[in-house]
């Protein structure tokens, strides 16, 4: 048989590696899980933020856009009237320039682009060429990009065109927005300041910045820039995008219908990061009490699992001692398993048990008389002594057994023994131990018995013995000697011993008789 190494592993151990094991995995799982459902929904939420916010700045500028154009309508539809008479021209630019901050200056040009009228009156206008003659050409209304004015302010010029009753074109009424200044548009958009750390900012379709949260961008252009590029392609929409300065942002944009530019209102992907990084330390710190309650929990039940199985297996090591069976039945068996293997256990013990018992059995029986032998005597007189349990011992022999074994032979010889073994069974009470401790020599141990009863005993014994007719042989007498042993310490040896001289002294004094030392002082 190959033998294999004892495992290092326990039951408990297993349990609680794999209870730990699976608790750490589900809970990383579903932390994982919830990081990337709560990262996504926080991402979500952040471009419809966006988109919904650069809406609504657009719907604000488009509104600021057509007031300012409906303003120019009103006062070309004025103009068209008097187009000669420049002093009222000039009344009407003044009155727009003044009216409201809509305009920094107004101006009228001929249907050639020649500034003939303009307020106010210190930018010295008059007479001078439009620098964009785009909307001469068109003659419709029309909202410029940014461009650097005459004065060499950054400015969008605003303009409709002019017509006679009969319809002719005239030319142009304009006005200019400066943007590094303070203006309606600005005025609109510095309201709407976001505290969630997005911004937002405004472009012409040359990508030119209008408006800004920061005020240093405005005029420049924007690079190669995909959200740029997309608020100017798209009526609206979202992106997660990288900027023109490398950083990854959500986006939201609308476009400005009347002019074309776009609003875009976005936040760095990392804001996000940030908040989900704080939320998650909040999802931990709420789950882990529970967590660590559960684990306490599963490792407490996997103790109470494994204990049984960990006190039978102790059990098992020793079902040899006399205690086994009941340190087995102490062991609670709970669950089915722990059951079968407790039953297992007490049914081997017990058949362990009956073995070793038979085999001491047969240690300690005489196999020819089936009465204790030599040693069981001796371990039973060790116990009383230890015990200090008083006894009788009577040693007893028959008398001229060799006669018996000459005349009749040795097996009738062994019938003879076995026959006086069955005598003194017969006339001993339960607690009596009869032994053959020698060829024909035979004890009777009698427990607890004073010396006068021990003589007793002996003297129907061996009249009993004379009595019993023993088949082939008839007749049979044995001698006795009775000693009582002394609860002073004595050793068993010292007891038999005198057992057996008073026995010599009965051989002695002519057998077939019983002497008895004499009673102590
Ligand atoms: P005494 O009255 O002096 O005791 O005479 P005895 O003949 O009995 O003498 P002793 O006790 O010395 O003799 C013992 C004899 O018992 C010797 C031996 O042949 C016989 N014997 C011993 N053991 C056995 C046995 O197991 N079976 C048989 N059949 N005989 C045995
Ligand atoms: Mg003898
Ligand atoms: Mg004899």
């Amino acid at each position: 048989m190959t033998t294999r190494p004892k495992p290092t592993l326990n039951l408990r151990s297993l349990i609680l590696i794999f209870v730990l094991f699976s608790a750490v995995a589900t809970l990383a799982n579903s932390f994982w899980v919830m990081f990337k459902i709560q990262k996504q929904e926080l991402i979500e939420n952040a471009l419809d933020a966006n988109q919904a916010y650069a809406a609504r700045i657009a719907r604000s500028v488009e509104q600021v856009l057509n007031a300012d154009l409906d303003k120019l309508k009103y006062g070309s539809a004025g103009i068209g009237k008097t187009f000669g008479d420049n002093s009222a021209l000039t009344r009407e630019a003044k009155r727009l320039v003044e009216q409201d901050a809509s305009f920094n200056s107004v101006l009228v040009a001929d249907a050639n682009g020649t500034i003939v009228a303009s307020a106010p009156e210190s930018l010295q206008l008059n007479g001078r060429t439009l620098q964009h003659k785009e909307p001469l050409s068109l003659r419709t209304a029309k909202i410029s990009n940014a461009f650097r004015s005459i004065t060499g302010n950054l400015v969008v010029f605003i303009s409709h065109p002019i017509f006679d009753v009969k319809g002719q074109y005239l030319g142009l009424i304009g006005g200019t927005i400066r943007l590094e200044q303070s203006n309606t548009l600005q005025a609109l958009m510095d309201t709407n300041v976001r505290k969630d750390g997005a911004h937002f900012y405004l472009i012409d379709g040359a990508r030119r910045v209008l408006y800004h949260n920061y005020p240093e961008q405005i005029g420049s252009v924007r690079g190669a820039d995909l959200i740029a590029d997309a608020s100017l392609k798209e009526a609206a929409g979202t992106l997660q995008a990288v900027d023109e300065h490398g950083v990854e942002m959500l986006a939201g944009f609308a476009q400005v219908p009347s002019s074309g530019w776009g609003v875009i209102s976005q936040q760095p992907l990392e804001n996000i990061q940030a908040v989900l990084r704080r939320t998650m330390i909040k999802i931990a710190q709420g789950i882990a009490p529970l967590g660590l309650f559960g684990i306490i929990l599963i490792w407490w039940l996997g103790t109470r699992i494994s204990a049984p199985l960990s006190r039978l297996a102790d059990c098992a090591k020793r079902l040899d001692t006399p205690d086994s069976y009941a340190r087995i039945s102490a062991v609670p068996a709970r669950y089915f398993e722990s059951w079968q293997i407790r039953r297992a256990l007490l049914l081997g013990a017990t058949l362990l048990q009956e073995k070793i018992g038979k085999l001491n059995q047969q240690a300690h029986t005489d196999t020819l008389t089936g009465l204790a032998n030599r040693r069981a005597m001796q371990d039973v007189l060790s116990l009383w002594q230890e015990a200090g349990k008083a006894f009788a011992v009577v040693s007893i022999d028959i008398d001229h057994f060799k006669r018996v074994n000459d005349t009749f032979g040795h097996g009738v010889g062994d019938e003879t023994l076995r026959a006086v073994a069955q005598l003194m069974q017969q006339n001993s009470r339960a607690n009596d131990l009869p032994c053959r401790v020698g060829g024909e020599e035979f004890v009777l141990l009698l427990p607890g018995s004073s010396l006068h009863t021990a003589a007793d005993v002996a003297q129907r014994l061996r009249a009993l013995i004379e009595a019993a007719s023993i088949e082939t042989v008839g007749h049979v007498t044995v001698s006795l000697g009775v000693a009582l042993w002394r609860a002073d310490g004595e050793s068993i040896s010292a007891v038999l011993e005198r057992a057996d001289q008073l026995l010599y002294q009965a051989k002695q004094g002519g057998r077939n008789r019983v002497v008895v030392e004499p009673v102590p002082d």
